[in-house]
């Protein structure tokens, strides 16, 4: 191996490199992947993990949703016929998971 700018032990150094660093990039889908299949064999819902509850998507888990719709825009008004000037950012309880911020598991719900 004389002459050569890489030694046999180098070149495998940077293939496990390499390696290692495919696996760190990758990891976090392959483990993504790994739970959801674990719970489908483990017979789990693999959306919620069988909490059948999943984070509300209209006001992603927090329970309240910021002003919007036509009933908030009625109440904007009045506030400003009040002379309030600029109402503040309000918000208002999420209609979708009644301000739990949770909704049932529609994979579950399908199933079930
Ligand atoms: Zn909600
Ligand atoms: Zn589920």
């Amino acid at each position: 191996m004389e002459g050569l700018p890489l030694t046999e032990s180098e070149i495998a150094g940077f293939g496990v490199g390499a390696l290692l660093l495919c696996a760190t990039v990758a990891a976090p889908k392959v483990d993504a992947f790994i739970a959801a299949s674990q719970r489908r064999s483990l017979g789990m819902c693999k959306r919620c993990g069988d909490l059948r509850m999943i984070a509300c998507s209209e006001c992603r888990g927090v329970g309240s949703i910021k002003k919007g719709g036509p009933l908030v825009r009625i109440l904007d008004d009045f506030y400003e016929s009040l002379g309030e000037g600029s109402s503040p950012t309000q918000l208002i309880a999420c209609t979708k998971c009644r301000s739990k911020g949770r909704t049932v598991c529609p994979e579950c719900s399908k199933l079930r």
